[in-house]
Protein backbone atom coordinates (compact mmCIF):
# COMPACT_ATOMS: atom_id res chain seq x y z
CA UNK A 1 0.00 0.00 0.00
CA UNK A 2 2.07 3.59 -1.13
CA UNK A 3 -1.46 5.56 -0.95
CA UNK A 4 -0.69 8.01 2.06
CA UNK A 5 -4.44 9.09 1.83
CA UNK A 6 -5.23 5.03 2.47
CA UNK A 7 -2.26 4.79 5.34
CA UNK A 8 -4.32 7.75 6.69
CA UNK A 9 -7.82 6.83 6.41
CA UNK A 10 -6.52 3.55 8.53
CA UNK A 11 -4.55 5.57 10.91
CA UNK A 12 -7.85 7.46 12.28
CA UNK A 13 -9.58 4.12 11.73
CA UNK A 14 -7.19 2.59 14.42
CA UNK A 15 -7.24 6.05 16.57
CA UNK A 16 -10.89 5.82 16.93
CA UNK A 17 -10.79 2.25 17.97
CA UNK A 18 -8.54 2.86 20.36
CA UNK A 19 -9.92 5.73 22.35
CA UNK A 20 -6.33 6.72 23.08
CA UNK A 21 -7.54 10.32 22.00
CA UNK A 22 -11.16 11.01 22.94
CA UNK A 23 -13.87 10.87 20.06
CA UNK A 24 -13.98 14.85 20.49
CA UNK A 25 -10.67 15.29 20.03
CA UNK A 26 -10.20 12.98 16.74
CA UNK A 27 -13.20 15.26 15.48
CA UNK A 28 -12.04 18.75 16.78
CA UNK A 29 -7.93 18.75 15.83
CA UNK A 30 -7.35 15.08 14.14
CA UNK A 31 -9.80 14.98 11.04
CA UNK A 32 -9.90 18.48 9.91
CA UNK A 33 -6.25 17.91 9.04
CA UNK A 34 -5.49 17.03 5.35
CA UNK A 35 -2.58 14.16 4.67
CA UNK A 36 -0.11 15.66 1.89
CA UNK A 37 2.20 13.23 1.76
CA UNK A 38 4.70 10.44 3.05
CA UNK A 39 8.74 10.44 2.33
CA UNK A 40 10.45 8.16 3.51
CA UNK A 41 9.54 7.28 7.54
CA UNK A 42 8.00 11.16 7.37
CA UNK A 43 4.28 11.68 6.82
CA UNK A 44 3.13 15.12 6.55
CA UNK A 45 -0.41 16.64 7.50
CA UNK A 46 -1.42 19.86 6.87
CA UNK A 47 -3.50 21.99 9.38
CA UNK A 48 -5.46 25.18 8.85
CA UNK A 49 -3.72 27.51 11.78
CA UNK A 50 -0.72 26.89 13.83
CA UNK A 51 -2.03 26.98 17.09
CA UNK A 52 -4.06 23.43 15.82
CA UNK A 53 -0.44 22.69 15.19
CA UNK A 54 0.68 23.06 18.33
CA UNK A 55 -1.82 21.60 20.10
CA UNK A 56 -1.57 18.29 17.66
CA UNK A 57 2.29 18.42 18.05
CA UNK A 58 2.06 18.22 21.91
CA UNK A 59 -1.00 15.87 22.93
CA UNK A 60 -1.51 13.58 19.81
CA UNK A 61 1.19 13.30 17.76
CA UNK A 62 2.36 10.43 19.92
CA UNK A 63 -0.72 8.48 19.25
CA UNK A 64 -0.77 9.37 15.73
CA UNK A 65 2.25 8.40 14.81
CA UNK A 66 1.81 5.09 16.80
CA UNK A 67 -0.89 4.37 14.98
CA UNK A 68 0.94 5.45 11.50
CA UNK A 69 3.60 2.95 12.17
CA UNK A 70 1.17 0.32 12.66
CA UNK A 71 -0.27 0.79 9.43
CA UNK A 72 3.35 0.72 8.38
CA UNK A 73 3.72 -2.72 9.65
CA UNK A 74 5.72 -1.55 12.33
CA UNK A 75 8.20 0.26 10.35
CA UNK A 76 8.74 3.61 12.97
CA UNK A 77 6.63 6.72 11.10
CA UNK A 78 6.96 10.44 12.23
CA UNK A 79 4.35 12.85 11.37
CA UNK A 80 5.55 16.01 10.63
CA UNK A 81 2.71 18.47 10.35
CA UNK A 82 2.77 22.19 8.36
CA UNK A 83 0.12 24.84 8.52
CA UNK A 84 -1.45 26.10 5.48
CA UNK A 85 0.66 29.38 5.63
CA UNK A 86 4.02 27.07 5.45
CA UNK A 87 2.58 24.74 2.91
CA UNK A 88 1.80 28.01 0.54
CA UNK A 89 4.92 28.80 1.05
CA UNK A 90 6.58 25.29 0.04
CA UNK A 91 4.22 25.38 -3.11
CA UNK A 92 5.45 28.70 -4.14
CA UNK A 93 9.08 27.79 -4.83
CA UNK A 94 7.94 23.45 -5.61
CA UNK A 95 9.05 22.43 -8.89
CA UNK A 96 7.45 18.90 -8.50
CA UNK A 97 6.73 16.49 -5.98
CA UNK A 98 8.12 13.15 -6.24
CA UNK A 99 6.71 9.78 -5.50
CA UNK A 100 6.65 8.34 -1.90
CA UNK A 101 9.69 6.31 -0.96
CA UNK A 102 8.97 2.87 -0.39
CA UNK A 103 9.13 2.09 3.56
CA UNK A 104 11.99 1.22 5.09
CA UNK A 105 12.79 -2.16 5.75
CA UNK A 106 13.37 -2.48 9.21
CA UNK A 107 11.31 -4.33 11.59
CA UNK A 108 11.30 -2.56 14.83
CA UNK A 109 8.55 -3.27 17.26
CA UNK A 110 7.62 0.12 17.68
CA UNK A 111 6.00 -0.45 21.13
CA UNK A 112 6.30 -3.38 23.04
CA UNK A 113 3.12 -4.61 25.37
CA UNK A 114 4.25 -3.27 28.29
CA UNK A 115 4.42 0.17 27.30
CA UNK A 116 8.28 0.43 25.96
CA UNK A 117 9.85 2.67 22.92
CA UNK A 118 12.76 -0.16 21.66
CA UNK A 119 13.71 3.56 19.16
CA UNK A 120 14.96 4.96 22.44
CA UNK A 121 18.16 3.63 23.58
CA UNK A 122 21.19 4.71 25.83
CA UNK A 123 23.00 4.18 22.56
CA UNK A 124 21.18 7.14 20.50
CA UNK A 125 21.07 9.33 23.78
CA UNK A 126 23.77 12.04 23.35
CA UNK A 127 25.33 13.15 27.00
CA UNK A 128 25.96 16.86 27.42
CA UNK A 129 26.56 18.96 30.38
CA UNK A 130 22.94 19.77 30.56
CA UNK A 131 21.93 15.70 31.37
CA UNK A 132 25.00 14.41 32.21
CA UNK A 133 23.83 13.68 35.99
CA UNK A 134 20.49 12.45 34.31
CA UNK A 135 22.16 10.01 32.26
CA UNK A 136 24.84 8.63 34.70
CA UNK A 137 21.71 8.01 38.06
CA UNK A 138 19.81 6.33 34.97
CA UNK A 139 22.75 3.43 33.70
CA UNK A 140 23.30 3.19 37.50
CA UNK A 141 19.23 2.19 37.21
CA UNK A 142 19.30 0.00 34.64
CA UNK A 143 22.51 -1.56 35.73
CA UNK A 144 21.32 -2.36 39.22
CA UNK A 145 17.69 -1.58 39.72
CA UNK A 146 15.53 -1.21 43.20
CA UNK A 147 19.62 -0.27 44.82
CA UNK A 148 20.75 3.19 43.84
CA UNK A 149 18.05 5.89 43.14
CA UNK A 150 14.43 4.80 44.52
CA UNK A 151 12.66 6.40 43.29
CA UNK A 152 14.25 7.88 40.11
CA UNK A 153 13.08 11.11 39.32
CA UNK A 154 13.84 13.33 36.55
CA UNK A 155 12.80 16.83 36.01
CA UNK A 156 13.35 19.48 33.49
CA UNK A 157 11.34 20.93 30.69
CA UNK A 158 9.35 19.85 27.80
CA UNK A 159 11.13 18.03 25.24
CA UNK A 160 14.60 17.86 26.72
CA UNK A 161 14.82 14.01 26.96
CA UNK A 162 12.89 12.81 29.89
CA UNK A 163 10.80 10.19 28.26
CA UNK A 164 13.84 8.60 26.11
CA UNK A 165 16.04 8.05 29.05
CA UNK A 166 12.92 6.80 31.06
CA UNK A 167 12.49 4.19 27.77
CA UNK A 168 16.23 3.75 27.75
CA UNK A 169 15.94 2.43 31.38
CA UNK A 170 13.38 0.26 30.41
CA UNK A 171 15.11 -1.52 27.46
CA UNK A 172 18.39 -1.48 29.22
CA UNK A 173 16.80 -3.29 31.82
CA UNK A 174 14.77 -5.49 29.49
CA UNK A 175 17.46 -6.51 27.60
CA UNK A 176 19.93 -7.67 31.09
CA UNK A 177 16.63 -9.55 31.94
CA UNK A 178 13.57 -10.60 29.72
CA UNK A 179 11.92 -11.48 32.59
CA UNK A 180 11.80 -8.23 34.19
CA UNK A 181 8.24 -6.73 34.60
CA UNK A 182 8.09 -3.64 33.14
CA UNK A 183 5.71 -0.86 32.74
CA UNK A 184 6.00 2.41 31.18
CA UNK A 185 2.93 4.62 31.75
CA UNK A 186 2.16 8.04 31.57
CA UNK A 187 0.48 9.76 34.27
CA UNK A 188 -2.55 10.51 31.92
CA UNK A 189 -3.07 6.63 30.97
CA UNK A 190 -2.57 6.10 35.12
CA UNK A 191 -4.71 8.40 35.82
CA UNK A 192 -7.88 6.84 33.72
CA UNK A 193 -6.83 3.28 34.45
CA UNK A 194 -7.49 4.85 37.89
CA UNK A 195 -10.71 6.22 37.13
CA UNK A 196 -12.13 3.39 35.44
CA UNK A 197 -10.92 0.78 38.06
CA UNK A 198 -13.25 2.74 40.41
CA UNK A 199 -15.60 3.33 38.62
CA UNK A 200 -15.76 -0.81 37.18
CA UNK A 201 -14.98 -1.29 41.58
CA UNK A 202 -12.29 -3.35 40.34
CA UNK A 203 -9.37 -1.70 42.40
CA UNK A 204 -8.13 -4.76 43.31
CA UNK A 205 -7.16 -6.36 40.01
CA UNK A 206 -5.70 -2.55 39.28
CA UNK A 207 -3.19 -2.98 42.55
CA UNK A 208 -2.32 -6.43 41.55
CA UNK A 209 -1.24 -5.72 37.90
CA UNK A 210 1.02 -2.57 39.46
CA UNK A 211 2.15 -4.50 42.84
CA UNK A 212 4.07 -7.03 40.08
CA UNK A 213 6.00 -5.30 38.78
CA UNK A 214 10.09 -5.05 39.15
CA UNK A 215 10.16 -1.83 37.38
CA UNK A 216 7.77 1.33 37.04
CA UNK A 217 7.77 4.16 34.80
CA UNK A 218 5.57 6.49 35.27
CA UNK A 219 5.74 9.33 32.89
CA UNK A 220 4.72 13.45 33.53
CA UNK A 221 3.83 13.30 36.94
CA UNK A 222 2.71 17.08 37.38
CA UNK A 223 -0.68 16.10 35.83
CA UNK A 224 -1.57 14.36 39.07
CA UNK A 225 -1.62 17.51 40.80
CA UNK A 226 -5.67 18.48 41.37
CA UNK A 227 -6.13 14.66 40.91
CA UNK A 228 -6.85 13.51 44.51
CA UNK A 229 -7.92 9.69 43.96
CA UNK A 230 -4.88 9.25 41.56
CA UNK A 231 -2.40 10.40 44.21
CA UNK A 232 -3.97 8.11 46.68
CA UNK A 233 -3.57 5.35 44.45
CA UNK A 234 -0.22 5.87 43.33
CA UNK A 235 0.95 6.17 47.02
CA UNK A 236 -0.39 3.03 47.30
CA UNK A 237 1.46 1.37 44.33
CA UNK A 238 4.67 3.60 45.72
CA UNK A 239 5.09 2.16 48.69
CA UNK A 240 4.35 -1.38 47.40
CA UNK A 241 7.19 -1.17 45.26
CA UNK A 242 9.39 0.43 47.38
CA UNK A 243 9.21 -1.39 50.28
CA UNK A 244 10.03 -4.41 48.22
CA UNK A 245 13.00 -2.52 46.63
CA UNK A 246 11.41 -2.53 43.17
CA UNK A 247 12.53 0.02 41.06
CA UNK A 248 10.20 3.26 40.51
CA UNK A 249 11.26 6.19 37.78
CA UNK A 250 9.05 8.62 37.46
CA UNK A 251 9.27 12.48 35.57
CA UNK A 252 7.83 15.94 35.83
CA UNK A 253 8.34 18.93 34.24
CA UNK A 254 9.57 20.50 37.26
CA UNK A 255 10.62 19.65 40.89
CA UNK A 256 8.26 17.85 43.37
CA UNK A 257 7.86 20.45 45.79
CA UNK A 258 6.70 22.75 43.23
CA UNK A 259 4.16 20.29 41.72
CA UNK A 260 1.05 21.73 43.21
CA UNK A 261 -1.89 20.63 45.29
CA UNK A 262 0.69 17.59 45.89
CA UNK A 263 -0.19 15.82 49.35
CA UNK A 264 2.08 16.23 51.91
CA UNK A 265 3.44 12.23 52.21
CA UNK A 266 3.47 11.78 48.30
CA UNK A 267 5.44 14.77 47.72
CA UNK A 268 8.03 13.86 50.62
CA UNK A 269 8.38 10.11 48.97
CA UNK A 270 8.93 11.63 45.51
CA UNK A 271 11.91 13.87 46.65
CA UNK A 272 13.52 10.64 48.88
CA UNK A 273 15.64 10.15 45.38
CA UNK A 274 16.94 12.62 45.27
CA UNK A 275 15.66 14.41 41.83
CA UNK A 276 17.76 15.24 39.51
CA UNK A 277 17.45 18.07 36.64
CA UNK A 278 17.89 17.96 32.78
CA UNK A 279 18.51 21.25 31.57
CA UNK A 280 18.68 22.94 28.28
CA UNK A 281 21.39 21.53 26.28
CA UNK A 282 24.34 23.78 24.42
CA UNK A 283 24.96 24.46 20.91
CA UNK A 284 27.33 22.00 20.50
CA UNK A 285 25.34 19.45 22.36
CA UNK A 286 22.12 20.35 20.50
CA UNK A 287 24.06 20.05 16.85
CA UNK A 288 25.65 16.37 18.00
CA UNK A 289 21.67 15.12 18.89
CA UNK A 290 21.00 16.67 15.03
CA UNK A 291 24.03 15.13 13.58
CA UNK A 292 23.05 11.73 15.13
CA UNK A 293 19.33 12.03 14.14
CA UNK A 294 20.03 12.76 10.52
CA UNK A 295 22.89 10.14 10.32
CA UNK A 296 20.58 7.46 11.56
CA UNK A 297 17.81 8.65 8.59
CA UNK A 298 20.89 8.35 6.26
CA UNK A 299 21.52 12.07 5.55
CA UNK A 300 24.88 13.70 5.95
CA UNK A 301 24.03 17.55 6.78
CA UNK A 302 27.22 20.16 7.40
CA UNK A 303 27.38 21.19 10.60
CA UNK A 304 26.83 24.46 9.95
CA UNK A 305 23.41 24.22 8.66
CA UNK A 306 22.82 21.74 12.11
CA UNK A 307 24.12 24.67 13.84
CA UNK A 308 21.93 26.91 12.36
CA UNK A 309 18.85 24.48 13.03
CA UNK A 310 20.13 24.47 16.65
CA UNK A 311 20.31 28.06 17.04
CA UNK A 312 17.24 28.98 15.68
CA UNK A 313 15.39 26.72 17.32
CA UNK A 314 16.49 26.79 20.82
CA UNK A 315 13.13 26.08 23.32
CA UNK A 316 13.70 22.35 22.92
CA UNK A 317 15.37 19.37 21.18
CA UNK A 318 11.52 17.78 19.77
CA UNK A 319 11.24 21.62 18.05
CA UNK A 320 14.69 20.75 17.00
CA UNK A 321 14.20 17.47 15.07
CA UNK A 322 11.36 18.88 14.08
CA UNK A 323 12.79 21.69 12.48
CA UNK A 324 15.31 19.49 11.16
CA UNK A 325 12.60 16.94 9.51
CA UNK A 326 11.33 20.26 7.90
CA UNK A 327 14.84 20.62 6.31
CA UNK A 328 14.98 17.66 5.15
CA UNK A 329 11.70 17.41 3.08
CA UNK A 330 12.11 20.74 2.06
CA UNK A 331 15.49 20.00 0.36
CA UNK A 332 14.02 16.73 -1.18
CA UNK A 333 11.17 18.51 -2.70
CA UNK A 334 12.76 21.77 -4.01
CA UNK A 335 15.98 20.29 -4.72
CA UNK A 336 16.01 16.10 -5.29
CA UNK A 337 16.19 13.53 -3.02
CA UNK A 338 20.31 13.19 -3.15
CA UNK A 339 21.45 16.94 -3.30
CA UNK A 340 23.18 18.27 -0.23
CA UNK A 341 21.61 20.37 1.82
CA UNK A 342 23.00 24.13 1.90
CA UNK A 343 22.22 26.34 4.11
CA UNK A 344 20.16 28.10 1.63
CA UNK A 345 17.98 25.73 1.85
CA UNK A 346 17.66 25.59 5.53
CA UNK A 347 17.09 29.14 5.69
CA UNK A 348 14.40 28.85 2.94
CA UNK A 349 12.68 25.67 4.92
CA UNK A 350 12.14 27.51 8.37
CA UNK A 351 11.66 30.77 7.43
CA UNK A 352 7.86 30.53 7.79
CA UNK A 353 7.97 28.43 11.19
CA UNK A 354 11.13 30.33 12.93
CA UNK A 355 8.88 33.19 14.63
CA UNK A 356 5.69 31.26 14.64
CA UNK A 357 2.63 33.15 15.92
CA UNK A 358 2.23 32.42 19.44
CA UNK A 359 -1.04 33.09 20.47
CA UNK A 360 -1.59 35.55 23.65
CA UNK A 361 -3.33 34.90 26.71
CA UNK A 362 -6.50 36.61 26.93
CA UNK A 363 -10.29 36.57 27.54
CA UNK A 364 -10.73 35.87 23.54
CA UNK A 365 -7.86 33.04 23.08
CA UNK A 366 -9.32 30.97 26.15
CA UNK A 367 -12.92 31.36 24.50
CA UNK A 368 -11.87 30.25 21.31
CA UNK A 369 -10.32 27.13 22.61
CA UNK A 370 -12.82 26.76 25.21
CA UNK A 371 -15.33 27.02 22.11
CA UNK A 372 -13.37 24.75 20.16
CA UNK A 373 -13.12 22.26 22.82
CA UNK A 374 -17.08 21.57 23.15
CA UNK A 375 -17.89 22.19 19.60
CA UNK A 376 -19.41 25.66 20.05
CA UNK A 377 -18.45 29.26 18.32
CA UNK A 378 -16.89 32.14 20.65
CA UNK A 379 -20.51 33.62 19.40
CA UNK A 380 -22.05 31.31 20.78
CA UNK A 381 -20.17 31.47 24.27
CA UNK A 382 -20.83 34.85 23.79
CA UNK A 383 -24.86 35.00 23.23
CA UNK A 384 -27.48 34.57 25.54
CA UNK A 385 -28.45 31.30 24.48
CA UNK A 386 -28.66 28.84 27.35
CA UNK A 387 -28.77 24.82 26.99
CA UNK A 388 -27.31 22.83 29.54
CA UNK A 389 -24.24 22.41 26.88
CA UNK A 390 -23.42 25.58 26.31
CA UNK A 391 -23.91 27.25 29.54
CA UNK A 392 -21.77 24.77 30.76
CA UNK A 393 -19.06 25.84 28.07
CA UNK A 394 -19.53 29.16 28.92
CA UNK A 395 -19.09 28.72 32.24
CA UNK A 396 -15.43 26.62 32.02
CA UNK A 397 -14.47 29.47 29.78
CA UNK A 398 -15.57 32.30 32.06
CA UNK A 399 -13.67 30.12 35.12
CA UNK A 400 -10.54 30.04 33.16
CA UNK A 401 -10.72 33.91 32.10
CA UNK A 402 -10.15 34.20 35.85
CA UNK A 403 -8.30 31.45 36.85
CA UNK A 404 -5.47 32.24 34.16
CA UNK A 405 -6.02 35.92 33.84
CA UNK A 406 -4.37 37.92 37.24
CA UNK A 407 -5.85 41.41 35.57
CA UNK A 408 -9.34 40.63 34.66
CA UNK A 409 -12.34 41.71 37.02
CA UNK A 410 -15.25 39.67 37.33
CA UNK A 411 -16.79 42.78 35.66
CA UNK A 412 -14.39 42.90 32.53
CA UNK A 413 -14.93 39.44 32.15
CA UNK A 414 -19.06 39.20 31.75
CA UNK A 415 -18.49 41.95 29.51
CA UNK A 416 -16.60 40.23 26.71
CA UNK A 417 -19.07 37.21 26.96
CA UNK A 418 -21.54 39.33 25.70
CA UNK A 419 -22.49 42.12 28.56
CA UNK A 420 -23.20 39.08 31.33
CA UNK A 421 -23.22 40.58 34.73
CA UNK A 422 -20.26 39.66 37.40
CA UNK A 423 -22.50 37.66 39.70
CA UNK A 424 -23.08 35.27 36.52
CA UNK A 425 -18.97 34.82 36.10
CA UNK A 426 -18.83 34.37 40.06
CA UNK A 427 -21.65 31.72 39.81
CA UNK A 428 -19.76 29.68 36.80
CA UNK A 429 -16.81 29.84 38.77
CA UNK A 430 -17.90 28.46 42.03
CA UNK A 431 -20.48 26.11 39.49
CA UNK A 432 -17.19 24.24 37.80
CA UNK A 433 -15.13 24.18 40.99
CA UNK A 434 -17.69 21.98 42.92
CA UNK A 435 -18.37 20.35 39.84
CA UNK A 436 -14.58 19.05 39.45
CA UNK A 437 -15.05 18.27 42.99
CA UNK A 438 -18.32 16.08 42.01
CA UNK A 439 -17.08 14.66 38.91
CA UNK A 440 -13.53 13.30 38.49
CA UNK A 441 -13.97 12.91 34.65
CA UNK A 442 -15.00 16.81 34.28
CA UNK A 443 -11.56 17.32 36.56
CA UNK A 444 -10.14 15.29 33.98
CA UNK A 445 -11.81 17.51 31.11
CA UNK A 446 -11.05 20.84 32.93
CA UNK A 447 -7.19 19.60 33.21
CA UNK A 448 -7.32 18.51 29.40
CA UNK A 449 -8.50 22.33 28.71
CA UNK A 450 -5.99 23.91 30.91
CA UNK A 451 -3.19 22.37 29.06
CA UNK A 452 -4.69 23.20 26.14
CA UNK A 453 -4.74 26.91 26.56
CA UNK A 454 -1.66 26.93 28.74
CA UNK A 455 0.35 24.70 26.61
CA UNK A 456 2.11 22.96 29.37
P1 LIG B 1 10.64 15.09 27.24
O1 LIG B 1 10.08 13.78 27.68
O2 LIG B 1 11.66 15.64 28.19
O3 LIG B 1 9.59 16.09 26.90
P2 LIG B 1 11.62 13.53 25.02
O4 LIG B 1 12.33 12.48 25.78
O5 LIG B 1 10.31 13.16 24.43
O6 LIG B 1 11.46 14.85 25.90
O7 LIG B 1 12.60 14.08 23.90
C1 LIG B 1 12.16 14.80 22.78
C2 LIG B 1 12.93 14.36 21.57
O8 LIG B 1 14.26 14.78 21.69
C3 LIG B 1 12.94 12.87 21.39
O9 LIG B 1 12.84 12.56 20.02
C4 LIG B 1 14.30 12.45 21.93
O10 LIG B 1 14.77 11.29 21.30
C5 LIG B 1 15.14 13.66 21.60
N1 LIG B 1 16.23 13.86 22.56
C6 LIG B 1 16.18 14.54 23.71
N2 LIG B 1 17.35 14.53 24.34
C7 LIG B 1 18.18 13.82 23.56
C8 LIG B 1 19.55 13.44 23.67
N3 LIG B 1 20.32 13.83 24.70
N4 LIG B 1 20.09 12.71 22.67
C9 LIG B 1 19.33 12.32 21.62
N5 LIG B 1 18.04 12.64 21.46
C10 LIG B 1 17.45 13.38 22.42
MG1 LIG C 1 8.10 13.29 27.89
Amino acid sequence: MDNYIEYWEQALTILEAQHKIGALMITIYVKPAIPIGMTGDTFTIMVEQNFLKEIIERKYSESIEEALTFVNRGNPMTLNIITKDEQAHMDSVKKETKPAAPPVEKNINFRMPNGLMPRYTFDNFIVGTNNQMAHAAAISVSQNPGTSYNPLFLYGGVGLGKTHLMHAIGNEVYKRNPNAKILYVSCETFTNEVILAIQKHENEQFRQKYRELDLLLLDDIQFISDKRATQEEFFFTFNDLWQNGRQIVITSDRHPSAIQNLTDRLMSRLAGGLPIDIGYPNLETSVAILRNKAETQGIRIDDDVLQYIAESVKSNIREMEGALTTVIAYSKLTSGPSSPITLDIALNALKNTINSFKPEMNVEYIQSVVANYYNFTVEDLCSKKKTKDLALARQVAMYFSRKLLNNETLVAIGKKFGGKDHSTVMHAIELVGKKMEQNPEFEVQITDIEKLITGK
